[in-house]
């Protein structure tokens, strides 16, 4: 099959995000992880075959994720064959980085990870305390210094509820201003059941940058084709800030996003009402091309615009929510 052939919406593969477990070393309050696995999760050779099929599909780009992947055995040796085997483009990880001290920072950065994003919720020990993350403040702070003294590529992840962390916005542009760190502001999301979201928790992307545009004027840089965030530029040349508003101002016409979970379903929205199981194609016994006719029909029957939908919708109806967790899915 021709590498590029669209979904249903004309949308073409172009990112595969692979979890790598579903537990978690944090309980965030928006996020609620599973404390164990699945009972059979992908081995290095399957995530492999996967990612090397995904490839062949059109993705370009690979984001490792969780769960917590660091928790995950097997991540160095994964992103060292990856690029070995120069599958993709571009390795991503999403981390908490509560276990990122330095040796592993050098030893993901030597494996050939590309960029890191690491989750942060607050610009004190408090808030992110408050936020379910427990006392993992200093060292995550510390994970930003041993990713940049790494020299690897790095932006902040910090998902904004209204009536949780929304005094943070500030305290933590200023804080990644100093640290020299795009810092990524999310709009709270109704993935899963456990997260009791409410639309009132929301505090949408253009509350947030008037709130910083009030400190630090901004100039719109706009999204990239394909990308979840809009970036802003501060206009003092204090660098880069950037919102994903999947609430506000949802991105599914261009959503280029396959999801597999660490036992191997794969979704093809964060919010899709059930996963297929690749597994049976992932057996090494099996040859790629099986695996290959199943993500493409998968892919070519895909539909998914739940977040335009959501929008769309009255204000007074309940909107559905995912069945599945964010942890599971990998976010
Ligand atoms: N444990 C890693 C971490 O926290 O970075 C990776 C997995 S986590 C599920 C991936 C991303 O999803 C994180 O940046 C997290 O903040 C975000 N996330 C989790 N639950 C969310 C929600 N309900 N709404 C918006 N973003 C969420
Ligand atoms: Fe863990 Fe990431 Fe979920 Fe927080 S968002 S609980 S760090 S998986």
């Amino acid at each position: 099959m021709p590498p590029s052939t669209p979904d249903q919406l004309g949308r073409a593969l172009g990112v595969l995000r692979l979890s790598l477990t579903a537990r978690c070393n944090l309980a965030c309050r928006y996020c609620r992880p599973e404390s164990q696995d699945p009972p059979t999760l992908l081995t290095h050779q399957q995530r492999l075959k996967l990612i090397g099929v995904a490839a062949r599909l059109g993705c370009r780009r690979l984001r490792l994720t969780g769960g917590e992947p660091l928790l995950a055995p097997g991540l160095a040796p994964l992103i060292q064959a990856v690029k070995a085997l120069n599958l993709v483009e571009d390795v991503a990880l999403t981390s908490n980085g509560v276990l990122l001290d330095r040796p592993l920072a050098r030893r993901l950065k030597q494996a050939g990870l590309d960029r890191i994003t690491i989750s942060l919720d607050g610009a004190d020990p408090q808030a992110v305390l408050r936020m379910g993350g427990g006392n993992s403040f200093a060292p995550v702070l510390a994970a930003i210094g041993h990713a940049q003294a790494v020299d690897l590529p790095i932006k902040i992840n910090m998902v904004v509820m209204a009536h949780g962390n929304g005094d943070q916005v500030i305290p933590m542009a200023r804080l990644c201003r100093e640290l020299g760190v795009e810092l990524r502001l999310i709009e709270y999301m109704d993935v899963g059941n456990r997260n009791g979201w409410r639309p009132q928790q929301v505090l949408t992307a253009a509350a947030m940058t008037t709130r910083i545009a009030r400190h630090w004027p901004l100039q719109p840089m706009g999204r990239q084709p394909g990308a979840t965030a809009r970036r802003w530029r501060y206009l003092d040349g204090g660098g880069f800030v950037s919102t994903i508003a999947s609430i506000s101002e949802p991105f599914c016409g261009d959503c280029n996003r396959l999801r597999v979970t660490a036992d191997g379903m794969a979704y093809t929205c964060l919010f899709a009402s059930q996963g297929t199981d690749l597994k049976p194609a992932l057996d090494l016994r099996q040859p790629d091309a099986i695996l290959i006719r199943q993500l493409h029909s998968l892919w070519r029957q895909r539909q998914d615009r739940y977040s335009e939908e959501r929008r769309s919708q009255q204000t007074n109806s309940t909107p559905r929510r995912s069945p599945a967790e964010m942890a599971y899915i990998g976010g």
